[in-house]
């Protein structure tokens, strides 16, 4: 069988570090804000370019924390809009709804999947503040005419890269493009940890102490509260262990590159399309996405010939329960993209006799 994402060989490929630092942690006796977590903060703001990071206990708080810093700093008042993809997944919205702050969801381009930046000036209004930009499936979602459009109508451009590390743009990683980055590190994606973890990376120093404080339950010095905060910190185990891994990122994101070449050259199916391939640099392949018109029966023909492959995702965010008042709003490509999207197997464990396995599939699905 050929397994979506195999964490127990990713995880034990460096097996015996990883284990090292594990060890480390449990013998010094310390686990939470030490000397692992600042370690790995100096080596992935490094990493990205940026001046800060401040890792906290996942993507979901990473993204909350940037909104509230914003709030607490008064750049965004209860309210106000924030210009958002309608095709992420919910963690992006949720962190924006939670604010008390407004979604505005704008449509992504069939072919590239992401944030449609020529339809964002028709979305802003004197209460928008800023653009979250979602890099999903590790595509870029940046471009110069965003960078343009942020200076000329004074927004706040955050990026959620929860699928994008080590994805670049013109030689700038993603996470330090705008001026505040979101970054998960739930175990599957592509820097994962042993459990919940995540991070904020930002150049601006006065952000990254209020998001610090924030974290730490609003307190800048032990017992004095300065905001009302949350608790939402990196465990030192999981520091130690992403430390570890961070090392081997750009590795494993050339093998899942060479994978997508394969892909991208071997699948040869009427019924199955594969979206606009875009540089290397620009593209880390979180996922692998493929669109079918009959995509239920793909995949349960796939699953026939024992591969996995899983919708990312199945209910776009507008016709989630949760957002009940959504529901009547029409995103024609957003539900296209959600009603033809499978993902294929896509990471550095996948070998090629493996990845031959997939296309042989594909290319039999009448
Ligand atoms: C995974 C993910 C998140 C949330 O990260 P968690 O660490 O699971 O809270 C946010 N946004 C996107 C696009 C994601 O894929």
């Amino acid at each position: 069988m050929v397994k979506l994402l195999d964490l127990q060989k990713i995880t034990m490929s460096h097996g015996g570090e990883i284990k090292a630092a594990v060890n480390r942690v449990i013998e010094s006796g310390w686990f939470l804000l030490g000397r692992e977590t600042a370690a790995f903060e100096a080596a992935y703001a490094s990493y990205t370019g940026t001046e800060h990071c401040v890792a906290v206990a996942n993507g979901l708080d990473a993204l909350y924390l940037i909104l509230r810093g914003y709030m607490e700093l008064g750049l965004i008042e209860e309210g106000d809009e924030i210009i958002v993809p309608a095709n992420t997944y919910i963690a992006t919205i949720l962190a924006i709804t939670r604010n008390k702050l407004v979604p505005v969801l704008v449509e992504p381009t069939w072919d590239n999947l992401e944030i449609d930046i020529d339809k964002i000036e028709d979305h802003i209004t004197r209460k928008t503040r800023g653009i979250m930009i979602v890099h999903l499936y590790g595509r870029i979602a940046y471009g110069d005419k965003l960078k343009d459009i942020c200076r000329r109508y004074g927004l706040l451009l955050m990026e959620d890269c929860a699928q994008s590390h080590g994805c670049a743009w013109k030689g700038v990683k993603t996470g330090a493009l705008g001026d505040a980055a979101a970054h998960s590190f739930y175990p599957g994606k592509n820097l994962g940890a042993l459990g919940d973890a995540g991070a904020v990376t930002t150049s601006n120093a006065e952000l990254a102490s209020v998001i610090r404080a924030l974290a730490n339950y609003g307190s800048q010095k032990k017992y004095v509260f300065r905001y009302i905060g949350v608790n939402s910190r990196m465990s030192e185990i999981d520091a130690a262990v992403l430390a570890v891994k961070l090392k081997y990122l750009d590795e494993d994101n050339r093998a899942r590159q060479k994978l997508a070449d394969f892909y991208y050259s071997s699948i040869h199916n009427p019924l199955v399309t594969m979206p606009l391939r875009i540089p290397d640099e620009n593209n880390v392949y979180h996922q692998f996405p493929v669109f079918c018109g009959r995509r239920d029966e793909l995949h349960s023909f796939l699953d026939s010939c024992g591969i996995q492959t899983l919708i990312h995702y199945p209910v776009p965010p507008h016709k989630q329960e949760c957002y009940k008042t959504w529901n009547g709003l029409c995103f024609p490509v957003t539900e296209r993209i959600h009603d033809e999207e499978l993902s294929l197997p896509m990471n550095q464990a996948v070998s090629p006799e493996e990845a031959e396995e997939v296309v042989r599939a594909i290319n039999s699905f009448r």
